[in-house]
């Protein structure tokens, strides 16, 4: 894969998994918050939303009222100001950048909120979960690439479907795991008008991963648990990497190395804040 950043809408097929083959305008609130804290706030089931304003990548499936032009430039602009946020933070590899330029995400997300969709916090999306944190989600992209490309990654939380759009601008194939059955559907919903070819979205407990598609070059965890369960050490690829938050009331990352059939080799990184990791679907 070359270094240049893919620009949405991508060669389509479908994103789900079906048969198994499957304006912006500025930020009000400036304040990071945690995604424990922003996920208690959403009390109301969160419904899919048009988008609240398309963007010029944004090519939808039936034709739509020509989005004021304006605001298309506005949305782009604070986007890149919010990646060049990222940057100044210490992400460094230009495809994480790249990919989070060129991911709409106040597409992901609540009218009521689109327009905090680029300070670099994250949000909620209804069902006590929340959208993850830019910086989070390129920080732990980059700690999985460390600059190789990605061909198969799984992500276990897709939640709105944000950070598994970011994935598919960075690996050949992405899988993308929710245990929350209107959560998937969001996801679904939010992404089909981006056409992404790459992606496949389950709906399962995602602790016990995707045996179907494994091994997996990369795994993401965007939920934390109190250990990484042992199905996804066993379906990573040997050389392949899985970053994880672990912990409960206080969290790190942790990035796991499968160097060998039995051995993995474990870092730890930064502390952060997420959701629980739950078992089972609801
Ligand atoms: N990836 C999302 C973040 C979603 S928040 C983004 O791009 O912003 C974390 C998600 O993990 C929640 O939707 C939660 O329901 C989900 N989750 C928690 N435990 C899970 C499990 N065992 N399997 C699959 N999803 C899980």
């Amino acid at each position: 894969m070359s270094d240049k950043p893919r620009t949405f809408p991508l060669p389509l097929s479908s994103v789900t998994d079906k048969g198994q083959k499957k304006p912006s305008v500025l930020p009000t609130v400036a304040t990071p918050q945690t995604a424990t804290r922003n996920a208690a706030q959403s009390t109301q089931p969160w419904r899919p939303q048009p988008a609240a304003v398309p963007v010029r990548q944004h090519v939808p499936e039936r034709p739509q009222p020509a989005a004021p032009r304006q605001f298309a430039l506005v949305s782009e602009g604070v986007r890149r100001a919010m990646v060049a946020r990222v940057a100044k933070q210490g992400v460094q590899d230009p495809v994480v950048l790249g990919a989070l330029e060129t991911v709409p995400r106040h597409m992901f997300m609540d009218e009521g909120l689109a327009a905090q969709a680029y300070i670099d916090a994250s949000l909620p999306i209804g069902h006590q979960q929340t959208i993850s944190q830019p910086y989070i989600v390129a920080r732990m992209i980059e700690a999985m690439r460390q600059g190789n490309d990605l061909k198969r990654v799984l992500e276990i939380g897709t939640g709105c479907g944000y950070q598994a759009a970011v994935l598919s601008c960075v690996a050949q194939e992405v899988y993308s795991i929710e245990r929350i059955k209107p959560l998937h559907e969001l996801a679904k919903a939010n992404l089909r008008p981006l056409r992404i070819a790459n992606l496949r979205l389950h709906y399962g407990d995602g602790m016990l991963g995707l045996p179907q598609a494994a091994p997996f070059d990369g795994i993401i965890l965007a939920a934390a648990g109190l250990e990484v369960p042992r199905a996804l050490l066993e379906q990573l690829a040997i050389g392949g990497r899985l970053v994880a938050p672990v912990g409960e009331r206080t969290q790190h990352l942790e990035l796991v190395t499968r160097v060998a059939k039995s051995e993995w080799v474990r870092q730890t990184l930064e502390d952060c804040h997420f959701v629980p990791l739950r078992p089972g679907t609801v």
